[in-house]
């Protein structure tokens, strides 16, 4: 690892500032050092050149909701999280190669089984194993009468509190909570955890300055983790116009997950008993994510195990009327704030860690370039790179 000159077609920093032509980032050991004109950048830093002239250089991709053991692509998938821990960490490893080919250079992990993302996260750190940095939940915590596949039952407060901090000491990043099923009931959604459980979580981890996200499509539970200080609200596919107004209105993030509602193949895998609801609620979610997007509400994206799925959960984003320059800032800088890691990731700026991708065509213009990532520099090392011929 040493100096480097990145050389692309354009660069678009993330800031939101105006994309530069023949623009190049240059990078010393982890960081970024300078990023402007090619020219310019040459004379004032003497480093090899890495040739992505024909590729416009982003800030790497954030999945702000993954789960590294998980494979949508299985029949029944959500029951395949019973498999063995062998099998589990073999998919696991696969995944997050998976996931760092496609430009992801940081995921964060909303619940694994056994504090395998811990593992994980070690292996990516000690070069052991190819993957995005990642900020891991370890258990989510779920209550004994409620959804969460991901998830371990805890029943009352003083369990929460104790689940809380074992996954803390066990070096969770973060602490994920399961309040709602998936598909709404009729009429309401209903929350399993209580207004004092949610309460009690989110006091726990943030008494150790660690986010909490939840798992939430809607409802009283909604109201609860807002009134709580739940940091992200996961999915929220069937909010109703008033709560998405609370939730703009609150310091909370919303990370969209479109694709187990978008994805025809990915509804056809789940379990039999979840098949139906989802097809029948589709356009429900469609229109209130899209309600939730016209409706002010902050947002970053995840493909919630969609592995190597991230540009086409970018894709929905804009189909659901987000503008395109919100719908990168969700898979960037956005990102990188409901990580609590702005100051690190999600632009490229001096001073950041050189997490970088390189992509065929310009996604402000057509974000579907997103899914044409030929180059990954993942903090200041080429993890892949498109053959010169
Ligand atoms: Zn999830």
């Amino acid at each position: 690892m040493g100096r480097l000159t990145v050389r692309g077609e354009m660069v678009i920093d993330g800031t939101g500032r105006s994309p530069i032509e023949k623009g190049a980032v240059a990078i010393d050991g982890e960081r970024i050092v300078a990023v402007g004109k090619e020219e310019k950048i040459r004379q004032e830093f003497k480093a090899e050149v890495i040739d992505c002239s024909d590729q416009v250089l982003i800030p790497g991709l954030i999945d702000c909701h993954n789960h590294l053991s998980l494979d949508p692509t299985l029949e029944n998938y959500l029951h395949r999280m019973n498999d063995s821990d062998a099998a589990l960490a073999l998919r696991a490893s696969a995944n997050m190669g998976i996931d760092l080919r496609a430009g992801v250079t940081t995921a964060r992990c909303l619940g694994d089984r056994n504090f395998l993302d811990v593992e994980c996260k070690r292996a990516v750190e000690s070069g052991l194993l190819k993957g995005p940095g990642l900020l891991v939940a370890t258990r989510g915590i779920r209550a004994p009468h409620g959804y969460g596949f991901m998830g371990y039952a805890f029943d009352g407060p003083d369990q929460i509190r104790g689940a809380v901090r074992e996954n803390l000491r066990a070096g969770a990043d973060l602490i994920k909570l399961y309040i709602t099923g998936t598909l709404p009931g009729s009429p309401e959604i209903h929350s399993y955890l209580s207004k004092g459980e949610i309460s009690v979580a989110v006091q726990e981890a943030h008494a150790m300055g660690v986010k909490t996200a939840a798992h939430c499509i809607g409802g009283v539970g909604l109201q609860w983790c807002l009134e709580a200080g739940v940091d992200s609200i996961e999915h929220a596919y069937f909010m109703s116009d008033r709560e998405i107004d609370m939730l703009a209105q609150s310091d909370s993030w919303l990370v969209l997950t479109p694709s187990p509602f978008l994805t025809e193949a990915r509804i056809r895998t789940l379990p039999s008993e979840l098949i139906d609801g989802h097809l029948r609620e589709r356009d429900r979610a469609a229109n209130r994510m899209a309600a939730a997007i016209r409706g002010g509400v902050n947002f970053a994206v995840g493909t919630d195990a969609m592995h190597g799925g991230l540009a086409q959960e970018v894709e929905y984003l804009v189909e659901l009327g987000a503008p395109t320059t919100e719908a990168l800032a969700a898979a960037t800088h956005y990102g990188a704030i409901v990580c609590g890691l702005e100051e690190s990731i999600g632009t490229l700026e001096p001073g950041k860690i050189a997490d970088i991708i390189g992509v065929r065509g310009n996604p402000l213009e057509d974000v579907r370039a997103l899914g044409r990532v030929e180059t990954v520099i993942l903090k200041g090392k080429i993890e892949r790179i498109a053959k010169k011929s």
